[in-house]
């Protein structure tokens, strides 16, 4: 990599940063494209945020990825709120457009990409997803963008649950359940995708799942898990036990950067390298 004073600078605001894979997936991605691009891993505490936001503008970034704990805090020092990031509520990159700063969010149309790439269908399919955080909001929203029968989202906290299903649009087919509710294994007998996006299964605690009634589920239907170390979860291994197509989380990784790789520099993004980068690191 040969740094000058014309390289762009992007890179990721979050805190901490010890485990990104971020850095090492985009650099390959601009070295193999041939751009003068550079990406740095920016650990930012919480009450830094604003004065680094300032400086993203000041030292001239073309643009930033944002995690967490900074995807809703940071809209409040944005220039403008692109519909991605205001359907999900939360920012996860940043472009910088002749010093205006402005907000989009890819984790929503990342998940569903990987969805299609792999081969699974979304426009009219029900869908359950397990868990209520930021993760499930996203997938939710990207759901509902492209045009699922239903969206039903279910986890351990009913409140939790009802709060994420206020915050999506209304006269939308979004439904709240418990996990021990009636609602949730009606909504699981006739899924076509059910999707875990809590952090069950993931490392260390390999061998923790969701608890599913899996005899409800019909045979068809497709299995996601947003966890992506390991590869293989404890969720999917099961999955595939019992017959079911599954589709990993580091389809998402991959994707949500690709589209911001392309919200930042107008070209195509490299996707065979940035999975080969992601595989190799999680594969270790
Ligand atoms: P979050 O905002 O903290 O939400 C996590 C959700 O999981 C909450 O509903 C939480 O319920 C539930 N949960 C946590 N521990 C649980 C347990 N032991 N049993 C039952 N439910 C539990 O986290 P997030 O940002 O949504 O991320 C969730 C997962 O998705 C993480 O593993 C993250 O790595 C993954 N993720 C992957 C990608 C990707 O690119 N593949 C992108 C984003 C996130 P409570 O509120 O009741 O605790």
């Amino acid at each position: 990599m040969n740094i000058t004073a014309t390289t762009q600078k992007v890179g990721l605001l979050g805190w901490p940063l010890s485990h990104s894979l971020s850095p090492a997936m985009h650099n390959a991605a601009f070295a193999a494209s041939g751009l003068d691009y550079v990406y740095l891993p920016l650990a930012v505490p919480p009450e830094l945020l604003s004065q680094a936001v300032t400086g993203v503008k000041a030292l001239g970034f073309a643009g930033i990825n944002v995690t967490i704990p900074h995807k809703i805090a940071v809209m409040d020092y944005l220039d403008e709120i692109d519909n991605s990031a205001r359907l999900v509520g939360a920012v996860n990159t940043i472009v910088n457009k002749e010093g205006r700063l402005i907000g989009h969010n890819t984790d929503a149309g990342g998940y569903i990409s990987s969805l299609k790439l792999a081969g699974v269908a979304v426009t009219g399919k029900h869908v359950v997803i397990l868990g209520a955080g930021g993760a499930a909001r996203a997938v939710a929203a990207g759901f509902i963008a492209n045009h699922a029968a239903s969206v039903v989202i279910s986890a351990r906290d009913l409140g939790k649950v009802d709060g994420i299903v206020k915050l999506l649009p209304i006269n939308t087919p979004v439904y709240g359940t418990g996990w021990d509710s009636r609602d949730f294994t009606a909504a699981l007998s006739k899924a076509d995708i059910v999707i875990n996006t809590t952090p069950l299964g993931m490392y260390p605690n390999i061998a923790s799942q969701p608890p599913l009634p899996w005899e409800l589920l019909r045979p068809s239907a497709v299995i996601s898990d947003l966890v992506y170390n390991p590869l293989t979860t404890a969720f999917m291994a099961e999955a595939v036990r019992r017959g079911h197509t599954v589709v990993g989380g580091e389809g998402m990784l991959a994707e949500q950067g690709a589209l911001a790789f392309e919200l930042w520099t107008g070209c195509s993004a490299p996707r065979d390298i940035m999975q080969q980068v992601l595989l190799s690191k999680l594969s270790k």
